[in-house]
């Protein structure tokens, strides 16, 4: 508000307000709510707000607001109203799998089915052949045996559930073996000691940190194990004087070995690659079909890392442990719906087919060649300096992150900017344009990384990062 008049003129600064019903009159507000949309009771009750707000300012010593501010100020209150909760954000900071701002994106397929699944009615449990009631757990089963060996397969909300349903339904009253060097945090407060609690197993630690032997395995083993769970170090790497042993070695330990007794061995994945990384230039990260051919009997990884799809849990093994998964109470608890498994389905047909690194967009994000990278920062570089703004393209790395492949960067070319007025503020701003962008700050300049923007988003990015150095410049020029 514009200045604090003396307190005398409160009752004067009342009558400047206008009444709600003259406000809601004035032509500007109806060109509004056509404009926007809304519906009158909506604008009633914002332009009620403001109002108020008004009032209280005013009671606070602040002048009543210019007859000419409450148009302005009801469409911005409206706007801010009829913004949906979950908002698309452009993602510059290089990190493909970004868990705070939603992982994989789908590709065109997924988004495809699901909306066609969401329009209408589906096959969701119900067998078109014979007309009856059907399970929704047998649509993903065929792929995902097809594209890890797998007897059998279920599918539940997240990895985080498909580790808890394992525990849960396999193990409980019973213990189960892991190494000292897995009992690790995934984030977001998932700690492989609490799940193992919650789900009623109980935890033997095997082994130290650093160093873990099948021998230490095989020492812990009593009559009422009833599992090892292997859990991948997804987001972390030990390096140094380390060991784990490989999975084969407690494949045959589990499966009545030495202590002539059956135990499960369950491994928990977490990203889960379907592809061999190593082709991309990357670590390798663990296959499912190659954890089930060592021998595990249960595998679960996401469907929303590496796989490049919606949020799941995705296990599979042996058909008469997944069918007691299935049997069990928390199954119904923990299924995915209809959306899920209809954008899950297309994006398991993509890697069936062989299609994975052309659609789906983390894959291609990860393959995008380094010199094709250089030529978007490039031209960025020489659109925002064709309107007087300077801008460099730093050589940097991107990262998969989520989880996957910790440490593993891959070469790319950022756009680095050094906007007036500081870069914390700039990212501020960058973050309340429309749409949203999140970037990088390092070494003092906003980092923009092309990897993670697709390029229907470059306008809108060039848009964003035009208005802010035009602002940050006028600041600056009439600051000094
Ligand atoms: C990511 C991860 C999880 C959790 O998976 P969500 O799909 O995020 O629930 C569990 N275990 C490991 C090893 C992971 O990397």
């Amino acid at each position: 508000m514009p200045h604090t008049p003396l307190a005398s003129n409160v009752e004067s600064e009342y009558r400047r307000l206008p009444a709600l019903d003259a406000l809601l009159r004035r032509a500007e507000v109806a060109l509004l709510v056509a404009e926007l949309g809304v519906g009158r009771e909506a604008v009633a009750e914002a332009a009620r707000a403001l109002l108020g707000e008004a009032r209280a300012a005013i009671a606070g010593g602040a002048a009543a607001p210019a007859e000419a501010w409450w148009p302005a100020a009801l469409a911005a209150r409206l706007q801010e109203q009829e913004q949906p909760a979950l908002r698309r954000v452009i993602n510059a900071t290089g990190v493909i799998l970004h868990t705070n701002l939603g992982r994989a994106p789908l590709s065109r397929a997924a988004l495809h089915a699901a909306a066609n699944a969401a329009q209408g009615y589906s096959n969701l449990e119900y067998t078109l052949e014979a007309g009856a009631r059907g399970s929704r757990h047998d649509h993903p089963r065929a792929l995902l045996q097809r594209l890890t060996g797998a007897e059998d397969a279920l599918v539940v909300n997240n990895n985080a559930a498909a580790v808890y349903l394992m525990l849960a339904a396999l193990c409980a009253g019973r213990e189960v073996l892991i190494s000292r060097g897995q009992l690790v945090e995934i984030g977001g407060g998932f700690r492989i000691p609490d799940v193992l609690r919650q789900s009623g197993a109980t935890l033997v630690e095997v082994g130290t940190t650093n160093r873990t032997y099948t021998e230490d395995f095989a020492r812990a083993i009593t009559p009422s194990t009833a599992a090892i769970l292997r859990v991948h170090a997804s987001n972390f790497r030990q390096l140094g004087f380390v060991a784990e042993p490989p999975l084969a070695e407690l494949a045959a330990l589990a499966h009545g070995g030495a202590s002539g007794r059956k135990l499960l061995l369950l491994d928990d994945l977490g990203s889960g690659a379907l592809v061999d990384t190593t082709r991309y230039g990357l670590a390798p990260e663990p296959m499912p079909a190659a954890s089930l051919d060592a021998g595990a009997d249960l595998v679960s990884f996401s469907g929303d890392k590496l796989v490049g799809g919606p949020q799941a849990g995705l296990i599979v093994g042996r058909a008469a442990l997944v069918d007691t998964l299935r049997r069990h109470p928390l199954a119904r608890a923990l299924r995915v719906d209809k959306l899920t498994l209809a954008a899950l389905d297309a994006t398991l047909r993509a890697w069936a087919a062989g299609r994975a690194a052309r659609e789906l967009p983390i894959w291609r994000m990860i393959a995008a060649p380094a010199e094709e990278l250089l030529g978007r920062a490039a031209a960025w570089q020489a659109t925002l300096q064709r309107s007087g703004f300077a801008a460099e393209v730093w050589a940097g790395e991107s990262a998969v992150g989520g989880g996957s492949l910790p440490g593993e960067t891959l070469p790319t070319w950022l756009l680095a900017l050094l906007p007036a007025g500081g870069v914390d503020a700039a990212a501020a701003a960058l973050r309340r344009a429309q749409p949203p962008v999140v970037c990088r700050i390092q070494n003092d300049r906003l980092l923009f990384d092309p990897r993670t923007v697709a390029e229907e988003e470059e306008p809108l990015l060039l848009a964003a990062l035009l208005s802010l150095l035009a602002a940050s410049t006028a600041a600056e020029g009439s600051s000094s």
